[in-house]
């Protein structure tokens, strides 16, 4: 399928980032229905969604126009839990463990291989690699586990990082985590990772929790897979919310919850656990998420717009509307509802995805023949997995910084990234 991509200079540089209009494709506005319509985005925000062939209205300045004809453009995707500074790391362990601690007993050795050489690149760098491999996977905003890195992620960063929020590793790993909830910014979700184990004293996590007054509508319970049905009635009643991380929980612990648990009145988001137990980025938990019954229009939501009240999102992250951020995730269109072409079972084309209206990845078609390489400028071309992409990131520090350490042939989330050849 032929996609004329006209990379546009200005989005490279988001001081100068302007104005863009994005033509001709079909746009999605619900799990099911997708319209043709033209996006302005101005100022990294959506100004207006217009009738294929109107008149967009006067824009001053600089502006570019993208043609994504035979491209459906979704909302740019929301990954509710990752661990940032393990975007190297292969999965670890050789389970399944009776629970999380185990599971972290068993593998944290410092000082051997692979551990060993994978904290030796540095921090910064690990952390950009997480961010990448979430961008390859579709997703514009993540919620990083660990404290918030304000020099890393509000730098180059290939992707948006959630940064009003409070958190804890656990009860196992947490020294105090009452003070951890309480020093939540108001207003702002509580991450924690709970019932993470398949033991009663797993299960009983959750009432500890409660009876310490930890549980109300700011707490967000990750994993959960020791919760039976009392404990779901009380994260329902107390309206907190979960986070769904299934191929990590099948990898630590032999199963994960039943996609029905998370139906009927729970606000729950889908989490691509770090590479340390998950099985690939966000698109293959949610291929995991499918197979174990998740339905489509749940897991549509799981990523997009309940991801975002999850994690109290409140620009419009996770839809396409006016007035809304330009988090936008373009991919091949065949013709399917955008519930479909995300769960379609051999995987999405990924053409493009903007954050806040900046081109931050271009899929195949950017090298097509219809592509203005000339104002492509400053993007580099990689190859990810036998696939070609363009960035305007700058990658070759941190693939040095990486290869210094780990040699030519790393790996990211399974694949080889590498710079591409020379056209
Ligand atoms: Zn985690």
């Amino acid at each position: 399928m032929e996609v004329s991509f006209n990379l546009c200079p200005s989005l490279q540089r988001p001081a100068m980032a302007q104005a863009c209009i994005l033509q001709g494709a079909r746009v999605a506005l619900s799990p099911s229905l997708a319209e043709h319509r033209d996006l302005v985005i101005r100022d990294g925000f959506i100004e207006r969604l217009v009738q294929p062939g109107t008149r967009p209205p006067l824009l001053n300045g600089n502006v570019s126009t993208y043609d994504l004809s035979n491209c459906l453009v979704l909302p740019g995707l929301i990954n509710a839990h990752d661990h940032l500074e393990f975007g190297l790391f292969p999965r670890l362990g050789r389970g399944p463990y009776p629970d999380a601690r185990q599971w972290a007993l068993d593998i944290y050795r410092p000082n051997e291989s692979p551990i060993r050489g994978l904290l030796e690149v540095p921090r910064t760098t690990r952390l950009f690699w997480g961010g990448m491999r979430n961008l390859l996977s579709g997703v514009t905003t993540v919620c990083h586990h660990n404290a918030y890195e304000r020099e890393v992620f509000e730098g180059e960063f290939p992707v948006r990082v959630l940064k009003r929020y409070g958190w804890s590793h656990s009860l196992d790993f947490s020294d105090d985590v009452v003070a951890d909830f309480k020093k939540t910014p108001e207003n702002a979700p509580f991450f924690i990772h709970l019932g993470e184990g398949t033991t009663e004293a797993s299960r009983r996590e959750i009432h500890w929790l409660d009876q310490s007054g930890l549980m109300n509508d700011k707490t967000v319970i990750i994993h959960g897979v020791a919760l039976q049905a009392a404990e779901w009635e009380l994260i329902r009643q107390r309206g907190a919310r979960a986070v769904w991380c299934p191929s990590s929980n099948q990898f630590t612990l032999g199963q994960t919850l039943s996609p029905t648990l998370l139906q009927s009145g729970m606000v729950a988001a889908l989490g691509n656990d770090s590479p340390l137990t998950a099985a690939g980025g966000l698109l293959q938990e949610i291929e995991c998420a499918l197979e174990l019954g998740a339905g489509i229009h749940q897991l549509y939501a799981m990523v997009t717009q309940t991801a975002a009240q999850v994690l109290r999102l409140s620009h419009g992250e996770g839809t396409i509307k006016e007035g809304g951020v330009a988090d936008l995730l373009v991919v091949s269109d065949w013709g399917g509802s955008p519930g479909e072409h995300l769960c379609y079972p051999t995987g999405i084309q990924i053409e493009a995805v903007f954050c806040g209206g900046r081109l931050m990845l271009a899929g195949a078609a950017a090298t097509s023949e219809n592509t203005d390489t000339e104002s492509a400028g400053p993007m580099t071309r990689f190859n990810y997995g036998g696939t070609d992409y363009w960035t305007p990131l700058d990658l070759s520090q941190h693939l040095e910084a990486t290869k210094k350490t780990l040699g030519k042939g790393f790996r990211l989330a399974g694949k080889r990234l590498e710079l591409a050849k020379p056209i």
